[in-house]
């Protein structure tokens, strides 16, 4: 059962209309949102998390959020939820309703992980890349496309998500027009080369993972060398394994790209999975 809770950390009925038709939100996709991943009550990352949703906020030019609203609200659903040992807890902040006073629309929200999502982190996905339509530096150039914000606008990410199941595969990893790797529609892309962890930099127009994050921090404590930086698409398929990590679905095995089938990298999935582990 979801379990949704306002910024005063009241609860209310997921069932029911909450947000108004005329929420910015709902007409605009003008808000932002996260995601953090709860696990037996304690949320992972959750200052990353919160960090993120204050850039976010400060990309699109919305009131700075309230860590205090946003955990009472978090905790609200923490004590009231009944379901299974792991939540995909939403926050979503959006500019108010249209013509208002221009305060933001926020909740929390508890939802059960999909099966899809479980169901994938063992055995895997096949991907597809998709041009996403701008080049490297788009985002320093035209910081109004809001690339590498949360913003609640999406319809993009899941289009192509629906591309890719036309082509016969579940994920997507999106790349520039000048053939550079950006990132996946909800998750960051990790290539791994011998002891090696290489990612795009957040400059290229991409979300700073937080899942990421967390495993190079364990990855460099053991010794593996982490490093932020560009990725051209051929690299992808010269790596030993890649990866698409994110809060919900942790770090996935990409075992096949555009139809071909990549180098098993199963044994390194598990190391992986156990360095992500080892932070909590
Ligand atoms: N990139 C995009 C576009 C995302 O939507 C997400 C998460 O949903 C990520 C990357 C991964 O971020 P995180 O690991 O913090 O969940």
């Amino acid at each position: 059962m979801p379990v949704l809770a306002l910024l005063d950390g009241t609860l209310a009925d997921p069932a029911h209309p909450l947000i108004r038709v005329d929420d910015l939100g709902v007409m605009r996709g003008d808000g932002i949102f996260e995601t953090v991943l709860v696990v037996d009550g304690k949320p992972r990352e959750l200052g990353p998390h919160f960090d993120r949703l204050v850039r976010s906020a400060a990309m699109l030019d919305l009131p700075e959020p309230s860590r205090a609203d946003f955990d009472r609200a978090t905790q609200a659903v923490l004590d009231n939820w009944t379901g299974g040992s792991e939540i995909a807890l939403k926050w979503v902040y959006t500019r108010g309703v249209e013509g208002g006073d221009g305060t933001p629309t926020g909740f929390a929200l508890g939802l059960e992980i999909a099966e899809k999502v479980k169901r994938q982190r063992a055995s895997g996905i096949s991907a597809v890349t998709l041009d996403r339509g701008f080049d490297a530096d788009a985002a320093v150039r035209a910081p109004w496309l809001l690339l590498g914000a949360k913003t609640l606008s999406y319809a993009v990410n899941m289009a192509a998500l629906r591309e890719a199941e036309r082509r016969g595969a579940e994920e997507v990893i999106f790349t520039t027009s000048d053939g550079s790797v950006l990132e996946g529609p909800t998750s960051t892309l990790i290539a791994v080369t011998g002891r090696t962890l290489r990612t795009p930099p957040a400059t290229i127009g991409i979300l700073p993972g937080t899942t990421q994050a967390a495993l190079f921090r364990a990855a460099e404590r053991e010794g593996w060398s982490v490093k932020t930086e560009p990725i051209q698409v051929p690299e992808l398929s010269e790596a030993d394994g890649i990866f698409l990590a994110s809060s919900v679905r942790k770090i996935t095995r990409v075992h096949t790209l555009d139809g071909v089938q990549l180098t098993d990298s199963t044994a390194l999935h598990g190391e992986l999975t156990r360095l992500y582990d080892s932070e909590y």
